[in-house]
């Protein structure tokens, strides 16, 4: 029996389509082993926006030699579609593949035998049209389902839709299926992803169905408790869809909209589709109706021509928000985006700066969130996560709290009253003995 392992950097995405990927190889009579357990196969599966990606990829090929020193490599992902060749050239790599290739690694890769010279099988992007069904499963007590693929955006400062290409989805009816045979197993919690999911819908190029009508259908499967969002664009985050989910049975109220900028000029600059106001009006719909939901901001600084007075924008702006974390992106240079092209490029000190900025401001709305929920009850979802005898889970609104370790709460929804904030920043549960089940 041949033994493969897989290494993923990257998106929950690019999580579940290694997890897919193994699925096949293990369909197909291959052993899926730890990335130490000396693999006849490695698959690296690599992301475009992680910095350094290329450093990364020479590491992880590295070590992977240094296990195995007769193994073979194959490289997959973002980053093998954006740069095949420089990837071929790196010692060790005995194959890349693009993005139309990647689920299609027995057909083209055969058993695997290595070859003297690296094979390149990368097409255009533009070839990538058709959507692959993904989804992880038994890697965590929560599955990211992967619904839609590929963006029509083209944000300035954005490599994705070179890697990924164009958007398209999954079907409504095909989503459910995959959610039924996820519900089967015993994952409790279900997390939709893509790379701009509220523009699902989209088949071979033709508008067919929306992301409302998918958010609806899936509350009615059965079997999933909670279905969170993972991450939708403001302008595409309708009041229709907060609505639902304010009412919904299996909906979590957490959501997690990319702003990128509070600056309305930086926003235009990067090509965003909306601006603060639009912004500012979702969360206080979402807040309205859900005060608890837990709201989390993706924001890109040093972005060029952001002066210091354009930060100092985004800065208050967030600052006055009723938000709950933030994701920080230091903004640096992609080949073949819109944004190298630009002036008023920021010196790295500065970007330096303003993301430290960004994130104290994180931790304290953090804080502020959880202080706001404490002497509450909500719904925990224990994962197997243990440090100190402690074990963590999140609640529906995304507060991480932690329990006294009670190996019978892995993967089980309890209901806990949030005590305090301990040393770690998680929130304690009033009395974890005292902790009982949902009804
Ligand atoms: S919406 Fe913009 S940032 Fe997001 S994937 Fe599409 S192009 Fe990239």
């Amino acid at each position: 029996m041949k033994k493969v392992a897989f290494y993923t950097l990257g998106c929950k995405l690019n999580f579940s389509e290694t997890s897919t990927i193994s699925r096949q190889f293990e369909e197909k009579g291959y052993l899926k082993v730890d990335f130490q357990e000396n693999p006849d196969i490695f698959i690296i599966n690599t992301c475009s926006v992680t910095d350094n990606a290329d450093k990364k990829c020479k590491k992880i090929v590295k070590e992977a030699k240094k296990i195995s020193p007769n193994s073979y490599v194959a490289i997959i992902g973002c980053y093998a579609q954006l740069k095949p060749t420089e990837i071929s050239e790196i010692e060790g790599v005995d194959a890349v593949l693009g993005a139309a290739e990647k689920f299609r690694l027995h057909e083209l890769l055969g058993d695997f035998a290595k070859e003297q010279e690296a094979k390149v099988l990368a097409s255009e992007i533009t070839e990538a049209r058709s959507f692959n069904n993904a989804y992880s499963i038994n890697d965590r007590t929560r599955t990211f389902l992967k619904v839609q693929d590929g963006c029509n955006y083209g944000c300035a400062f954005c490599t994705i839709p070179l890697a990924r290409g164009k958007s398209r989805s999954n079907t409504i009816e095909s989503v459910l299926a995959s959610a039924r045979e996820i519900a089967a197993t015993d994952v409790k919690e279900i997390v939709l992803t893509g790379v701009n999911i509220g523009d699902f819908g989209i088949v071979d190029g033709k508008r067919n169905e929306r992301f409302a009508d998918l958010v609806f259908a899936l509350d009615e499967v059965e079997g999933i408790d909670r279905f969170r969002i993972s991450s939708i664009e403001p302008n595409l985050l309708t009041n229709e869809i907060i609505e639902f989910v304010s009412q919904s049975k299996r909906f979590v109220p957490h959501f997690h909209i990319p702003l990128q900028s509070g600056s309305n000029t930086i926003l235009r600059r990067m090509g965003r589709r909306y601006l603060r106001e639009l912004y500012e009006d979702r969360v206080s719909k979402i807040k309205t109706l859900m005060p608890n939901a837990c709201i989390g901001v993706d924001v890109i600084v040093g972005f060029p021509g952001e002066t210091d007075e354009l930060f100092l924008e985004t800065y208050n702006f967030l600052n006055e928000l009723n938000i709950s974390y933030l994701h920080v992106f230091t903004y640096s240079e992609r080949a073949n985006t819109r944004a190298v092209e630009l002036d008023g490029i920021v010196p790295m000190k500065k970007r330096n700066e303003r993301s430290k900025m960004l994130r104290i401001l994180s931790e304290k709305k953090r804080r502020k969130f959880y202080e706001e929920n404490l002497g509450q009850t909500f719904t925990v979802l224990f994962e197997e996560d243990v440090e100190d005898g402690k074990m963590h889970g999140f609640t529906e609104n995304y507060i991480r709290v932690a329990a006294k370790y009670d190996p019978m709460l892995v993967n089980e929804l309890k209901q806990v009253t949030l005590d305090a904030i301990n040393a770690a920043g998680n929130v304690e549960v009033r009395e974890p003995e005292m902790v009982y089940e949902k009804h």
